[in-house]
């Protein structure tokens, strides 16, 4: 007979926050007081935080140790230095430009690459990817395979690159008109899935024949290497760090939110390979994010960014992160609740639809179930359905996505197995009560990025449970 033999996190704690729970009555009037949108709630009133796993990281005694390492010097700083040095050894990019966060990185690059009339192939859409892309003139088109809109589909990769969609948007407005496709590894909204480096390497070769750029978001491309070093053959022996060089090997440039892989609070930046992209993004850099050498960060920020890389690609550290989502994730199949399969690297991703048949889509399930599980038990989610897909800029119509979810984000580090298990209870005691829960409708809607902002008013009552 084998023993279970456990595994824990590669870490020990150091330092704690305490976090206080509230009572129902405080949580009640806090949602209503946020229009029923968690970005709008205080942080001080959430229990168990997992609105997003982005700059939530915890760092470690060397990240902390780094800060006070930083070289605050307008030019050249030396903590500049040390990231290019991480982000050419462990990414391979020549190329480092700086940026604030994620965002930034997709600004500078959709104003340098995309012209007024272009498209712009993606494996699903990302919210500020596709707006900065959309501002720069250029129309998305989602080329993801469509195992990916479907939550029960149990397909490793489930995140790869659809060929026939990608030749068919180019077969129609021409090679041209397409400057970049941009790959998601892994891919956020379709619940943190995986590209396989089988998918990559033809997406690749297919654009290298076009003159189409391969641009990954690389946000979570350790998460990524991770699942292939799990599920592709021939990887299982390869370690995450060498996995995570092959698959950039494959592209053009990234763009990089440090926030999340990277395990630091914030910090950004955009790599590529050709020496004139390289040349106008530096041009570009200057007038919205800061000088090249810094783009918007701080001297400690870019050092803590440069050893959070390196700690990120540990095999260790990188089974410890996934498995305590899995963990989160089987609990939950194991209660029975509908969640997006396989769990995906970052969060657990909830299938509101399934779980609210009664709700409509224009009711917002989701945007509903994210409240409803606030005033159950004090923990934050996040909508991933409609609201989060905003309006259709040409129809001014909602986009109705066929996923309708909760996500359920796992800041890195900072929660125990003990907080899995509190969530995994509340999300059950929810669904328990589900015929109770009323939907909601628009009090106010923003213009961009409406899901930020949004405020909601229940309708048949006040309250999100009758
Ligand atoms: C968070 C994120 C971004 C944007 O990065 P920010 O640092 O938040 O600006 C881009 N793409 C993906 C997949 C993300 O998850």
């Amino acid at each position: 007979m084998t023993r279970r033999r456990s595994w824990a996190e590669p870490w020990k704690i150091k330092v704690v926050e305490p976090i206080r729970m509230t009572t129902r009555g405080e949580r009640e009037a806090a949602i209503r007081e946020a229009g029923y949108n968690t970005f709008l709630l205080r942080a001080e009133e959430c229990y168990i935080d997992l609105l997003t796993d982005s700059g939530t990281s915890a760092m470690s005694d060397r990240q902390w140790a780094g800060m006070m390492l930083g070289d605050e010097s307008y030019a050249g700083s030396r903590n500049f230095y040390a990231l290019q040095d991480a982000v050419r050894t462990y990414y391979g990019y020549e190329h480092l430009i700086p940026a604030h966060q994620g965002r930034g990185a997709e600004h500078i690059l959709s104003q340098v690459v995309i012209k007024d009339g272009d498209f712009i192939p993606g494996n699903m859409y990302f919210t500020t990817t596709r707006l900065h892309q959309e501002l720069a003139g250029g129309t998305f088109r989602d080329v993801i395979i469509d195992e990916a809109h479907d939550p029960a589909s149990e397909k490793a990769f489930k995140g790869d690159v659809d060929l026939a969609k990608l030749r068919a948007l180019v077969d129609e407005v021409g090679a041209e008109r397409v400057p970049y496709i941009t790959v998601g590894v892994t891919v956020n909204l379709a619940g943190g899935q995986p590209v396989s480096m089988a998918n990559l390497s033809e997406v690749a070769a297919y654009c290298r024949e076009h003159g189409i750029l391969v641009i990954l978001d690389a946000t979570r491309a350790v998460e990524n290497a991770y699942f292939i070093q799990q599920r592709e053959d021939g990887y299982a022996q390869k370690s995450v760090a060498r996995i995570l060089r092959e698959m950039c090997d494959l592209s053009d440039g990234a763009t990089m939110s440090g926030k999340k892989d990277s395990l630091v609070n914030i910090g950004g930046w955009l790599g590529v390979r050709d020496p004139q992209i390289a040349e106008r993004a530096r041009n570009l850099v200057v007038v919205y994010e800061g000088l090249h050498t810094y783009g918007g960060m701080a001297g400690r920020d870019m050092e803590a960014m440069a050893r959070g890389i390196v700690e990120s690609v540990d095999d260790d550290h990188i089974r410890a992160r996934i498995g305590q989502v899995e963990y989160l994730g089987n609990a939950l199949i194991a209660g029975g609740v509908p969640i997006v399969r396989p769990i995906g690297g970052h969060a657990v991703f909830l299938d509101a639809a399934a779980m609210l048949p009664n709700l409509p889509r224009d009711a917002f399930p989701a945007q509903a179930l994210a409240a409803a599980l606030y005033v159950e038990s004090g923990i934050r989610s996040m909508e991933r359905g409609a609201v989060s897909a905003g309006r259709d800029p040409t129809t001014g119509e909602h986009r109705f996505p066929a996923l309708e979810l909760v996500r359920l984000t796992i800041p890195r580090r900072v929660y125990t197995q003990a907080h899995m298990d509190v969530v995994a209870e509340s999300v059950l005691e929810v669904l328990e009560q589900r015929d109770r829960m009323r939907g909601l409708a628009f009090s106010y809607e923003p213009e961009h990025l409406r899901f930020f902002q949004a405020r909601f008013e229940t309708f048949g009552g006040d309250g999100i449970f009758a």
